[in-house]
């Protein structure tokens, strides 16, 4: 094989090596089928084992209750910014809306065409530095919208906010599949699969039975979660090549050791950079505040940006590519999701301290 890069990528982004492998194994005869999963029909018995291997995979590796849902859907996690009030925002109800970056004014905003969310706490008056504590929760809201990790200001939940009986919604795009945590409290987690769990075309949806049965009838068919529950993702042609990479990712993250391994990988790797970070505090400016620094995307800058452009096109010489932070923040981002070894992150720090003593 020819040498890979060590890929921080924020998404699309880094895939398990024995996943792609045994997409490569598999690819001109799938399961014994004469043909690749991208010419299988999405009702062959092939396919359609490999489409329930991978619900069930998010089940076991989550540990779902059995009145949870799990879907597989298109749009991306921006379809379900709208899809999430429309099924959930009847007539004169409200929802509560805690921002902390870009996705979540996002998902405010498709909230506000289709009814009247509120913000039950902020942290934009702060650059989006941490997440917020203190919250205005209604106690009627339909449900409490929150994003678990923000891939663009590198903050994560490490807790979630009490609710009480009103379910929390969250998009865990950027950190699904990186810890075991409560689901108890979600009514609806949504998370597109090409951050931390496979190819972009495709979205995971889990829904509680409870927040089904209250979702809006008269909807547009593909527009309803009822229909996908239903119809198990196959109301019509589902991405067939994206959901199987999800399952071989997901048999990878099985395979390991489930979450409990790949949260200790993770905090390994996020311990270590955030050390380098912190043992030279005037050059590497971590901007978010400790407790609410995320495992998955590491975020700094440099004293100015020539040297952050001069840091970023000297890694990539050196293999590590992806590190350019987001096009509307600038500086630096490391993404260290599930299938990022820790010898990427061995050879950024290495490469930081170098670059520390040159500059
Ligand atoms: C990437 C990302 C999105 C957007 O996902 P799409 O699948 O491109 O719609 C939404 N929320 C978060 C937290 C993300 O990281």
């Amino acid at each position: 094989m020819s040498k890979r890069v060590f890929n921080f990528n924020p998404g699309p982004a880094v895939l398990p090596v024995p996943a792609l492998e045994r997409a490569r194994d598999e690819f001109m005869d799938f399961s014994g089928s004469g043909m690749s999963v991208l010419e299988s029909s999405h009702r062959s018995k092939e396919y359609d084992a490999v489409h329930h291997e991978a619900m069930a995979l998010v089940k076991e590796l989550l540990g779902l209750p059995a009145d949870y849902h799990v879907l597989f859907l298109q749009g991306g996690a921006s379809l379900q910014f709208a899809m999430v009030p429309m099924n959930l925002l009847g007539a004169g109800m409200s929802a509560d809306y805690v921002i902390t970056g870009s996705w979540s004014k996002l998902a405010l905003k498709e909230a506000k065409i289709l009814g009247a969310p509120k913000v039950a706490a902020s942290s934009e008056q702060d650059s989006f530095t941490y997440i917020p504590t203190e919250f205005t929760f209604d106690p009627d809201a339909a449900y409490v919208h929150i994003t678990s990790n923000n891939t663009i200001g590198g903050t994560q939940y490490h807790g979630f906010p009490n609710t009480g009986s009103v379910p929390i919604v969250a998009d865990m795009s950027s950190d699904i599949m990186w810890r075991q945590f409560d689901v108890k409290p979600f009514g609806l987690i949504y998370a597109g699969a090409q951050k931390n769990m496979g190819p972009a075309g495709v979205t995971l949806v889990i829904i509680r039975d409870d927040v089904l049965q209250k979702c809006r009838p008269g909807l547009p068919t593909m527009l309803s979660y009822g229909t996908h529950v239903t119809k198990e993702s196959l109301h019509n042609t589902c991405p067939v090549f994206s959901i199987y990479m999800v399952r071989n990712v997901l048999a990878w993250v099985k395979d390991q050791g489930g979450l409990p391994a790949m949260e200790k990988h993770n905090r390994r790797k996020g311990d270590m950079l955030y050390a380098a970070l912190d043992s030279d505090p005037d050059f590497f400016r971590a901007p978010v505040r400790k407790d609410s620094r995320s495992y998955m995307n590491v975020v700094f800058r440099l004293p100015t940006e020539d040297l952050e452009a001069a840091f970023i096109t000297e890694a990539k010489k050196l293999g590590m590519v992806g590190l350019k932070g987001h096009r509307s923040v600038g500086g630096i981002r490391a993404s260290l999701y599930n299938a990022l070894p820790h010898e990427a992150v061995q050879s950024l720090v290495d490469f930081m301290q170098d670059f520390r003593k040159r500059s």
